[in-house]
């Protein structure tokens, strides 16, 4: 075993022995088929945002996804539909009430959220359904796609559901009654208990996880499931909402977007570092797993992985800040010795973001005597600058210009370049020494 397969799966297997004997809880019982499930079973995945898979106990025991699917789910009708649109069905307000309760607003009857079952059921509404491609055809491939793997139904869960789901079917006809279901409630809660139904594994909630925390690509296929603000939508619902009503305590304890289901699944999200999978059928009595909760929640304490708790403050954006006479390849020349002292050199390495950004423009405003003279940017050490970042550096050297200070940039990449760049853009060369030169050119000009 490699030395990263060894220390995650270690720390996976310390949480299932830690918490394996706890048996508090209740299998879930009022859909008959998943009191059958097997009490003991517990399984826990996690999955990298490289698509590094590391799991222990059951985690390849497949069981239903349940209320697991609501995140999904309301991805893809964000996906196809927007957020706009999706709002003006679904709220986005944390009910701080039961996965079955009657929260709807009052007023408009609008379910408080897409978490709880009244705002689930309006979501599978409002996918689409056309011949070609069938409601529930597109859930399930959606949540295939989401897993990287063909899902399947487990029929005989689905027909108990069926059977006894009246309280789901109560809260499809008391929604229409108030407004907001756009399609026949009996057709939507069909498919509702379809979507609930589908089998899958801790591993296959773990990949679905990371697909959120990976903006939307699935880290094992390479598949773009959503666009990435649609990703950070259902994230942010998933947080506020998606434990319930103990949704508020459990972002202040293990502060992670997660969400839970009654079959004893359970989801959680480290935005860009990780997405994990749990299975342990026991329930506590908001109807979340007892045995993943505890997991879930140590993890997040022994790893530092609460959202608030900033634990990425980015290293040093900013290398160097000097004079184009202190670089090694300044001329001895005194002459030119002293045109390049007016030239300030500012490098920064790494990926630039808005953060980063901020930084090295701060340094380039600071740099050159008194914060006169030229400037040249050296970005030879950045892996890559986002799009919030480009157009900061962009119109920060553009000030420096029209405040009478030259600019240069080494940018052999083109890291700074838009398309249709003209005159104004800035002015990027293949080195350093290229910079520098034009700018001691401009001073003896
Ligand atoms: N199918 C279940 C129901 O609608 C899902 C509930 C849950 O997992 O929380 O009752």
């Amino acid at each position: 075993m490699s030395a990263a397969t060894g220390a995650v799966t270690d720390a996976l297997r310390e949480l299932h022995a830690e918490f394996a004997g706890v048996d508090d809880g209740e299998v879930a019982d009022y859909i008959p088929q998943l009191a059958l499930a097997d009490p003991g079973a517990f399984g826990l995945a996690l999955i990298s945002m490289d698509g590094h898979r590391y799991s222990t106990g059951d985690a390849e025991v497949p069981f239903t996804v349940q209320s697991v699917s609501k995140p999904f789910v309301y991805a893809l009708a964000l996906s196809v539909l927007g957020l706009d649109e999706v709002s003006r069905w679904v709220n986005a307000e944390p009910s701080g009430e039961a996965f079955n309760a009657i929260s709807l607003e009052r007023g408009t009857g609008r379910p408080d959220n897409a978490m709880v079952n009244a705002g689930a059921i309006v979501t599978t509404a409002l996918i689409p359904d056309t011949p070609a491609a069938p409601r529930f055809g597109r859930i399930l491939d959606c949540l295939s796609r989401f897993a990287g793997r063909r899902l399947d139904v487990d029929e005989e869960v689905y027909a108990s559901e069926a059977l006894t789901g009246d309280r789901n079917r109560a809260l499809a006809y008391l929604i229409r009654s108030t407004g907001p279901l756009p399609v026949d409630p009996v057709a939507a809660v069909e498919t509702y208990f379809r979507q609930c139904s589908v089998r899958v594994t801790a591993l296959d909630l773990a990949a679905m996880a990371a697909t959120l925390a990976h903006g939307g690509v699935n880290p094992l296929t390479g598949d773009r499931v959503v666009p990435e603000p649609v990703a950070a939508q259902v994230l942010a619902v998933m947080a506020t909402c998606g434990m319930y009503d103990s949704s508020g305590d459990w972002l202040l304890r293990v502060g992670l977007p997660a969400k839970s289901g009654v079959s004893g699944g359970l989801i959680a999200a480290g935005p860009a570092r990780f997405g994990m999978g749990t299975y342990s059928p026991l329930l506590d009595a908001g109807g979340s797993s007892v045995r993943g909760h505890l997991a879930i929640g140590r993890l997040s304490e022994r790893l530092g992985l609460h959202l608030m708790h900033n634990p990425a403050l980015a290293g040093s954006t900013v290398t160097l800040v000097t004079t184009a006479d202190d670089l090694p390849s300044a001329p001895a020349a005194e002459r030119d010795r002293a045109r390049h002292e007016q030239v300030a050199v500012v490098a920064a390495q790494g990926a630039l973001d808005f953060t980063a950004a901020e930084r090295v423009l701060y340094a380039m405003d600071e740099a050159g005597p008194e914060g006169t003279g030229a400037v040249v940017l050296d970005l030879l050490r950045v892996t890559d600058i986002d799009t919030v970042a480009r157009a900061m550096l962009r119109s920060g050297l553009a000030r420096l210009t029209a405040d009478g200070r030259r600019t240069a940039v080494a940018d052999p990449d083109g890291r700074l370049r838009e398309p249709g760049d003209g005159a104004a853009a800035p002015r990027c060369f293949a080195t350093r020494e290229e910079a520098v030169a034009r700018c001691v050119a401009d001073a003896a000009g």
